[in-house]
């Protein structure tokens, strides 16, 4: 994975955060306290700063996503932030091991994925099924994977990435939230999607669009 697609994904996931900022806030509002646009927006928006300003590393996809990692944790706020920055610190770590050539781009960023939605997990002590950003980060890590294994092209394997963290994300209207704020509500949880879980589908496309070019 090279820090160039690390970069391009950074700028345009805190573009399009940006964008969705009170769409993410208004899901989070039913369900939550109706921060989770602005708690993104807050440390997308420094972290694009700090890397258009050169204070973060200018390359090196392991570097550019350590500086993210402790960007993101430190601006944030809310569960999102120790839980995304803890997603990227794992992702930073992931791809540091092994020289470059090792495995296809596409298994290496499934490799990334994986190590970070397992940090997900391990910090929020959750699982797929509790209504939170695992319901859209679980389907699309096993559906690159899948790719990886099929010998996907890059944009379509990581098309079919997002495509999954979408589906994903949709099936949590249903769900009971079990974890998080929107625990507190119960039963009343259902019928919404959860906001975690729609940031996540918005990053995981932002980073297919990226590799796309489009
Ligand atoms: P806060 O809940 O502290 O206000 P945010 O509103 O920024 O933080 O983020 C809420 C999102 O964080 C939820 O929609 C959910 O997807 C995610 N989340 C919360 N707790 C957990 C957890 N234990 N495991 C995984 N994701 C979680
Ligand atoms: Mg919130």
């Amino acid at each position: 994975m090279s820090g160039a697609l690390v970069a391009a994904w950074l700028h345009l996931a805190a573009s399009r955060i940006a964008a969705e900022r009170m769409h993410l806030t208004d899901l989070d509002a039913a369900i939550g306290d109706g921060d989770h646009g602005i708690n993104l927006d807050r440390g997308f928006a420094a972290l694009a700063v700090r890397l258009g300003a050169g204070d973060g590393p200018t390359e090196g996809a392991g570097p550019l996503l350590a500086f993210a990692g402790r960007t993101i944790s430190g601006t944030v706020g809310g569960a999102s932030g120790a839980l995304y920055g803890r997603a990227l610190q794992r992702a930073a770590a992931a791809v540091e091991v092994g020289p470059d050539t090792a495995g296809t781009t596409v298994a290496r960023i499934a490799a990334a994925l994986r190590a970070a939605v397992d940090g997900i997990a391990a910090l929020g002590r959750s699982r797929p099924g509790e209504k939170t950003m695992l319901d859209a980060l679980v389907p699309a890590v096993a559906a690159l994977e899948a790719a990886a294994v099929a010998g996907a092209r890059l944009s379509d394997a990581l098309a079919r990435m997002a495509d999954a963290a979408d589906a994903g994300a949709l099936a949590t209207t249903p769900l009971v939230a079990t974890k998080g704020r929107a625990s507190y509500l119960g039963e009343r949880s259902i019928g919404h999607l959860d906001p975690g879980a729609a940031s996540s589908a918005l990053l995981l496309r932002a980073l297919a669009d990226v590799a796309s070019g489009a």
